[in-house]
């Protein structure tokens, strides 16, 4: 079946385009200029990834690049069907999937095909700008969420991927950052969310408009503010009780002399 494609944007010059999976609300997005494609962390199922792969060639569409945002492995995927990249990530990121990948490709279970294991991680450093035959690529790496955690602006169309942070269905996670880096990540965000019309990301929907893209940003940034002043955060994401149970740990991992 066509995947379901959500398009942000549908400009003469640039579309882009957010599928969502079935598992997480895991989203993929995809840059269009012209018949060439960027693809932001396309996931999650086989057949999803062989989805979106389908589309793309239906549309005569070819990929010109791939990025990933973070090293985790819901983010490093890829499909033989996208073409041969190439891909990249953050420099930090690329020495983890380099170092990991087998770790990462692990994490996706016994059941992960063999031939979309090869593929998991395979990318190349970047730094700052995407240099691909699109619309101007920024790269905005921070260590929020995960070591070398890169969020790509579009500058036109105004368009923030953001991985996995500002989501409306995942709390900030900072099994692999400490509270300091994580509030430094969002800092280094803020100029591009103040300017976007369009905030997409990792998980959840798709924040359309000014307001609901700064909107996510200080609900990341207050729920920081509760957990260092060990208040109970004033957030409706914890009503999810995964949620609840990420807050705890997110607490204990704060908590001195531990
Ligand atoms: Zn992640």
């Amino acid at each position: 079946m066509d995947r379901v494609w959500q398009w942000v944007v549908d400009g003469p010059a640039v579309r882009v385009g957010v599928t969502t999976s079935r598992r997480d609300r895991t989203t993929s997005t995809v840059v269009l200029a012209d018949r060439r494609a960027l693809i932001v962390d396309p996931a999650w199922d086989p057949d999803e990834l062989a989805g979106i792969a389908a589309d793309l060639a239906r549309a005569a569409v070819t990929v010109a690049a791939g990025f990933a945002t973070h090293a985790h492995h819901d983010h490093v995927l890829w499909h033989q069907g996208l073409g041969p990249g190439p891909r990249f990530a953050s420099p930090r990121v690329a020495q983890i999937c380099a170092r990991d990948r087998d770790e990462i490709v692990r994490r996706l279970g016994p059941d992960w095909p063999a031939g979309l294991g090869r593929v998991v991680g395979r990318v190349q450093p970047a730094q700052d700008r995407l240099c691909w035959d699109g619309p101007e690529t920024r790269l905005i790496t921070h260590d929020a969420h995960s070591p070398g955690h890169t969020a790509v602006w579009l500058p036109s169309p105004g368009v923030l991927v953001a991985g996995d942070m500002l989501s409306d269905i995942e709390i900030p996670l900072l099994e692999e950052s400490t509270v300091a880096q994580y509030a430094a990540g969002l800092e280094s965000l803020w100029p591009y969310v103040d300017r976007a019309a369009v905030l997409i990301p990792g998980h959840g929907r798709v924040a359309i408009g000014g307001d609901a893209a700064r909107g996510r940003w200080h609900a990341d940034r207050a729920y920081l503010d509760a957990l260092l002043a060990g208040r109970d955060p004033d957030d409706p994401r914890l009503a999810d009780p995964a949620l609840r149970s990420a807050h705890a740990d997110n607490v204990a991992r704060i908590t001195p002399g531990r």
